[in-house]
């Protein structure tokens, strides 16, 4: 079995050197264990906060030893209780061909409910943060305008969905291309979008929200923010999930320049880790998988295949080689 292992922390860009893909025997799996066949691995921006030793909410990968993340994958033998050969699990253990667990660190998937990598993406971890995000974190509410950036992502494309769905006023997205600004406004309803590349954030927002954001979900950080904050509405809120645009800094960015346009407008920022807001899960699923089943909320996966090409499928999620959730599938 191959899996990726961490072999010195990372100092801004990863660089292959900083890992090593290892030839590892298949353990056998102990009372209430199982063995799994990986098949979809989950590629995540905050895996890079994981591979510096920096304290963090997810401790850091250790060095030399096979890295984490979500993944699917068909439980090829079980001495667990209720878990049968052939059923497919969520778990932790990605970065990886074949993972013993305890059964009790992971839960059955259907394929005949919905795709087995929609668990990773739509319908998974990504998916709760957006819904969480929106709801909750933003207290996004009927009528309101709503920005998102890193838009054509995975949490960032449901974001603006779900918004307009539940009766936004006006959704606005921001992405890297001019490609995913088009699929934003033609595929996934969004009212306006633009490419952060190809000018000042805070001119393309004021011209794309001509009256003002009342919810800024941000994915992004940096300029963004500080765009955002400047078109903020009276009781504005901020939803920080990411700062995607930070994570291979070596120095510490600085800080939005315009934070006393808080006071004025009586606007709230506040982070979320989607960890917090697993008791929204049953809700989520039965609110969005209807809207996912019917095509009313759509979604794009990015799709890199092979155990070799997971690295590279990961620096692509830090580059934005994505459209959607990217997924390695094995
Ligand atoms: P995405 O699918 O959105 O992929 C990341 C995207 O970020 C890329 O496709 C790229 O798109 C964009 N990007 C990369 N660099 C920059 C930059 N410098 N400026 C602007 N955009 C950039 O990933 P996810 O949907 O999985 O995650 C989105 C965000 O949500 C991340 O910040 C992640 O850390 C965060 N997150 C937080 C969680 C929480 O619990 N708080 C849980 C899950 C995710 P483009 O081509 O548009 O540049």
């Amino acid at each position: 079995s191959r899996e990726w292992h961490l072999l010195s922390r990372p100092v801004g860009w990863p660089k292959p050197e900083d890992f090593a893909l290892v030839e590892t025997p298949v353990p056998a799996p102990s009372e209430g264990e199982v063995l799994v066949r990986n098949e979809y691995l989950s590629v995540d921006p905050y895996m890079r906060g994981r591979m510096s030793a920096a304290k963090s909410y997810a401790a850091p990968f250790e060095l030399g030893e096979a890295m984490q993340g979500g993944a699917i994958g068909e439980v090829i033998a079980s001495n667990a209780e209720g878990i049968a050969v052939g059923d497919h699990l969520l778990h932790f253990l990605g970065w990886r061909e074949y993972a013993v667990l305890d059964a009790r660190n992971a839960v059955k998937v259907n394929p005949e409910v919905a795709p087995l990598s929609t668990y990773l993406g739509v319908l998974g971890m990504t998916g709760l943060t957006a819904y969480a995000g929106l709801l909750r974190t933003a207290s996004f509410k009927e009528g309101d305008i709503v920005f998102v950036s890193g838009a054509a992502g995975a949490v960032g494309s449901q974001v603006g969905q779900i918004a307009k769905l539940k009766g936004a006023a006006r959704v606005i997205g921001s992405a890297g291309s001019d490609e995913k600004v088009k699929l934003l406004v033609e595929e996934y309803g969004f009212d306006a979008a633009f490419n952060y590349k190809s000018g000042p954030v805070s001119e393309q927002l004021r011209e794309a929200a001509p009256d003002g954001i009342d919810v800024y979900f941000d994915n992004v950080g940096g300029d963004h923010l500080e765009a955002a904050i400047g078109s903020l509405n009276q009781g504005g809120r901020i939803a920080v999930c990411g700062m995607i645009s930070i994570y291979n800094n070596t120095e510490p960015a600085p800080g939005p320049r315009n934070l006393a346009r808080l006071i004025q407008t009586r606007g709230r920022i506040e982070g979320f880790l989607v960890g917090d807001h697993y008791d929204l899960q049953s809700q989520f699923v039965q609110e969005v998988g209807p809207w996912v089943a019917s095509g009313r909320l759509k979604y794009r996966e990015t799709i890199v295949e092979g155990i070799e090409n997971n690295l590279e499928a990961f620096l692509g999620v830090l580059r934005g080689d994505n459209t959607g959730k990217m997924i390695v599938k094995l």
